[in-house]
């Protein structure tokens, strides 16, 4: 009877576990290619236990900036963050794991990059809020939503084989 109430407990942790996976875009954006962090920003996912599902570096024309950034179209800024995003190739990205959205966001750290705590990518590369090196999907559905925009060819179907070393 142990026996089962170990494998039910077990099953019932690892379902939970897999309820909390997310998947989330992160882009690198121009400058964060220019200045060469495009290793280092993947590292620094990778590393930490995430999987890559996408990638591609692709140059984006200032339709598709827009739609990436709807949500904002009514700010000052809007024009200059286009601009901004069309000004080079950027790394486009999807990663999967437990929490990803959220943590994704904190290992980025605040927009501004002066308020960006140390050790996030922001709060050790960017200086300044319009030159703030990379962009994180706020949430598992605005994630859903860029994936689907960035990804239209779809993304890896694959499972890290260090999955068992990561989750428990
Ligand atoms: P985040 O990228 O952290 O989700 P927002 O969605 O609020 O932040 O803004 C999107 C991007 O627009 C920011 O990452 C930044 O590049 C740019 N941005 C935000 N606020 C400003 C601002 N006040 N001036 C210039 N650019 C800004």
């Amino acid at each position: 009877a142990m026996a089962i109430l170990t494998f039910i407990k077990e099953f019932l942790y690892h379902f939970a576990a897999l309820a909390k996976m997310e998947q989330t875009f992160i882009m690198i954006k121009p400058d964060g290619v220019q200045r060469n962090l495009v290793g280092e920003i993947i590292g620094r996912f990778e590393k930490k236990g995430f999987t890559l599902k996408g990638l591609k570096l692709i140059t984006v024309d200032s339709d598709f900036a827009e739609r990436h950034y709807a949500d904002l179209s009514a700010k000052p800024f809007f024009n200059g963050l286009v601009e901004y995003i069309v000004s080079g190739p950027v790394v486009a990205m999807v990663w999967e794991g437990k929490n990803v959205v959220a943590t994704g966001r904190k290992i980025i750290g605040a927009t501004n990059p002066a308020e960006s705590a140390p050790g996030t990518i922001r709060g050790d590369y960017a200086v300044d809020i319009g030159r703030n090196v990379i962009h994180g999907s706020d949430a598992v559905e605005s994630a859903r939503k860029e994936i689907a925009l960035w990804f239209p060819e779809g993304i890896a179907e694959w499972r890290s084989s260090a999955h068992h070393w990561i989750y428990e």
